[in-house]
Formats: C-alpha cells, structure tokens, sequence
C-alpha cells in the first residue's frame, strides 16, 4: 500500500466514527430519554478521547510526509487531512474531552432554562462553555485573533475583518428595506386559525419529497429545533409543528432539506472523506436558504403549494394565490430568529454576531448577557424583548460552544443570492416547472454546481465556478429590494 492508500484507509475510519458521534447528538434531541443526559455526556466524552486520538496520531504525521498525491481530488484530500491534523494538534486531548463532556451537559441546562424563562439557570453553564471555548480558540490562534480561530473551524479562510466588511455594506441597505416596509400602508394578511399536526406533518413529508430529499437515505422526526445531521447514506432532518402557524413547519423542512440534499448529492467517490461533507458552514446555508426562500418561497412555487394546502386543510381564508404568496413572505418584525422574514433574518444575525464577538473577546461577560442582548434588540427592532426564550435563550448555538457560527447564517444568505441570480439566468423557464411543483431543474443545478462536488473546492472557488463571480452581498440586497419592494409597493 502507498502512504496515500495508508493515510485514506485510517481517515475513513475515524470519518466513521465521527459519524457515529454525530449520531449520538442527533439522538440526544430526539429520542434520548430526559434522565440520560449525564450519562450521554460521559459517552460523549469517551468518544471525543477516541477520535482525538486519531486526530491527532503520529503515523499521520508521516504519512502526510510520505503521501505523493495525484491529480485535484487527492491533492485535496490530503490538503483537509493536513489541515484537520494540525488543527487537533493544537488542542489537548483533556480540553478536547472537557469540551464534547461540557457541551453535551450545557444543552440539557440550556433546555431546561428555556422552558422556564430563566436565563440565570442557564449562565453558570454558559460560563463553562464559553471559558472551555476561549481556551480552545486561544490554542488554535496563537499569536491570532480568538475569533478568527473559532470562525476557521465553521467557514476556513474568513476572518472578523472580512466579515465585518461584508456586514457593514449589508446592514443600511437592510435597515433602508426594513423602514420602507414598516411605512407601507399595504396590510398583507396572516393565516388566522389552527391546522391539525398530521397534516402538516403529511404535508411536510411530502414538500421534503418535491425538493428531492430521500428518506431511503434518511428519516424525517420531530424536535424543539429543527437541524440535520450526518452525510453520505444516512442524512436526518427535523422539524416542528406549530398549530397556528404551518409555515413554521413547511419551511423548516425545506430548510432542512436543502442541508440534507447538499449531503445526499456528494459524489459517493468520497464517501466518508474529507470531501465527503459541506465545504462550509456558509456553503451548506446557503443550499438551506435557497431551498427554503428563493425557490420555496417564490411566487411560482407558493402558487403550487396553495393548491396543496387547500387540498389538506379546506378554506386557508386567503382569498387567491397572490394573496397567498404575500402572505408567505410577510414581514413580521418578533422576536425570533429562525421565524424571521427575509429582510430581518439578517438583522437578528448581526445582533448574535457582535454580542459573540464582545464575549470571546473578554468585553462582555456571560452575567451581562441578557441585559446586552435586550437593549440591543430594542435598538435594532424598536421593541423589548418580554421574556428570555423570545430574547437571549432562543438559540440552541452558544450553548453547544458554537461561538463564530452565526455569521454562517448571513454568509449562505450572501451566496444564496450569487447562485440564485445565476441559476435564473441559467434556467429562463424555472416558473414554469415551479408553478407545478417540480423544484427538479433548479435542485438538478444545485446538485451538478454544488452539491456532487463536497470539498473539492474553496467556498469561494466553488461559488465563483458556479456563478462566475466571486461573491458578493449585491445579489442578495437586490432579490430583497425587488422582491419585498413588489410585495409592499415600495
Ligand atoms: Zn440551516
């Protein structure tokens, strides 16, 4: 065997090990029972030691010396293997352990502080987590800064200072669309009654099912949040059902299922490789948010799915399809992020982005928190937040230690708008298919531009290929303007 064949053979089994410890969290939110929860961090713990380990064994070392790649897809795998090892060199095996130990625990807290709108339950487990992350970064960085070292591990190759850049130009184009909208005198109705769960939940089944996901490769269950997890052959999403709000649970699939799709449309080449998975965080939301807005929530498409909801639930008391497709897209300033419209989606994720920052950064302690995040929110929305599970213990993120992964968020909005701005000039006959609840030319374009390639390419040589532009956030505030300038007759 050659070092190269040496070096895959032991990366696939820690790729699939790996896996299973992804399996372990995804089970952990949704059929663990409550009582296991110590227990569970101590399995995740043992796990974490095992891979770490491997991460981190020397005969890697030699064989990254050794290896003499060939051709792109070798020279990349070796690239992501180099990287990875020495990442988890930096990290001590006792920190790496502490952490996986400390975050599995933290979620339980983080649940159970939620549930009773008491951020105080939640802060000296928050504090832990923060301490074990900020240590873990300041190994990672070196000389560099802490937040930077933390986002490399969710988008490689971004830094703070970039994404403030990009952040800056997004936020008075967004704050502009926001107050025009909050002027209009145009009244875009809300559904206003109950939905039973089965058919939403049939109903979901079957949009997940229309976006191409497959549950031969995959399962669909019910969770407080909604998220996917694994890849390969065995992709899993979630959702959730709200009785007066269906949209909640039709767009969370699709969300999900745009995640899942990016996964199951991997080349099998690189089954549990490096290249076996998303290139980024950024990447992997930027196929969420397409599937979920930019095709789930266009006009042709919502068309369609009137027609289904009709079909499941009777009368919506939405008088005709272009009602309907307002309606999908209303702007409704709250609370919460995942529930946000589009233009104030990213607003929501600017906030997390500089209280993140400020924590990491040692300006903001964790007992500070919700007083920060409350007055912040009142400064950006014109409203106060009336309880912690609508204000500072909505997300599940900072809970899991997953500092620098919010602006991922805004980030795949950024690309979803090259890649859609691409794909209709690629695609003139989209709506056509759309207006039937065919999505299969506009994933079939994600798939053969995205998806097949996983981590063959950067994030941005990826979305350079596949648009022919390195990206930038213009794309994404004109789809904005346009579409919610139409909708408000702004
Ligand atoms: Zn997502």
């Amino acid at each position: 065997m050659t070092a190269y064949e040496e070096l895959m053979g032991f990366q696939r089994e820690t790729e699939a090990l790996g896996q299973v410890m992804g399996r372990l969290s995804w089970d952990a939110e949704t059929m663990m029972p409550r009582g296991a929860a110590e227990q569970r961090a101590e399995e995740m713990g043992a796990m974490d030691g095992v891979l770490h380990a491997r991460r981190t064994d020397p005969r890697i070392g030699a064989w990254l010396e050794a290896a003499e790649p060939e051709g792109p897809v070798e020279t990349r795998q070796v690239a992501l293997i180099r990287r990875g090892y020495e990442r988890s060199q930096k990290i001590p095996a006792d920190l790496s352990a502490a952490l996986a130990r400390t975050r599995s625990l933290s979620h339980r807290v983080w649940a159970e502080a939620r549930e009773n709108d008491d951020f105080a339950l939640f802060a000296p487990k928050l504090t832990e987590v923060l301490a074990l992350t900020r240590e873990m970064a300041a190994c990672l960085a070196g000389d560099g800064p802490l937040y930077d070292a933390l986002l490399d591990s969710y988008e490689p190759d971004m830094s703070e200072a970039g994404l403030e850049a990009m952040f800056g130009a997004l936020r008075p184009r967004l704050v502009d669309l926001r107050d025009r909208i909050m002027g209009s005198d145009r009244v875009v109705p809300a559904l206003d009654r109950e939905f039973a769960e089965a058919g939403q939940l049939r109903l979901s089944s079957a949009l997940a099912r229309a976006f191409g996901y497959d549950e031969s490769h995959g399962r669909i269950d019910k969770a407080v949040h909604p998220f996917s997890s694994g890849s390969g052959l065995d992709v899993r999403i979630t959702t959730r059902t709200q009785p007066r709000d269906p949209f909640n649970c039709f767009y969370s699939t699709i969300h999900e299922v745009g995640h899942a799709c990016y996964e199951q449309g991997i080349s099998r080449d690189y089954l549990l490789t490096p290249l076996g998975r998303g290139v980024s965080m950024g990447v992997h939301e930027s196929q969420s948010r397409i599937y979920e807005n930019q095709i789930g929530r266009s006009r042709a498409f919502t068309g369609w799915l009137f027609g289904q909801m009709q079909a499941e639930f009777g009368d919506l008391g939405i008088a005709d399809a272009e009602t309907f497709y307002a309606t999908v897209n209303r702007f409704s300033s709250g609370y919460i992020r995942t529930e946000a419209d589009e233009v104030d989606y990213n607003l929501h994720v600017l906030l997390r982005f500089d209280l993140e920052r400020d924590l990491v950064a040692g300006r903001l302690y964790v007992d500070d928190l919700e007083a920060a995040w409350n007055e912040r929110f009142e400064k950006d929305f014109g409203v106060a937040v009336d309880k912690a599970s609508n204000g500072v213990l909505q997300d599940v993120h900072w809970s899991e230690g997953y500092f620098g992964y919010f602006p991922t968020y805004t980030l795949g909005n950024v690309y979803a708008g090259c890649l859609h701005a691409a794909l209709r000039a690629d695609l003139p006959d989209l709506d056509a298919a759309l207006a039937a609840g065919d999505t299969s030319p506009a994933t079939g374009w994600l798939g053969e531009k995205i998806h097949r390639h996983g981590g063959l390419m950067t994030q941005s040589d990826l979305i350079e290929a596949a648009t022919g532009k390195a990206p930038t956030e213009a794309p994404l505030l004109d789809y904005l303007d346009a579409k919610f300038g139409e909708i408000y007759g702004l």
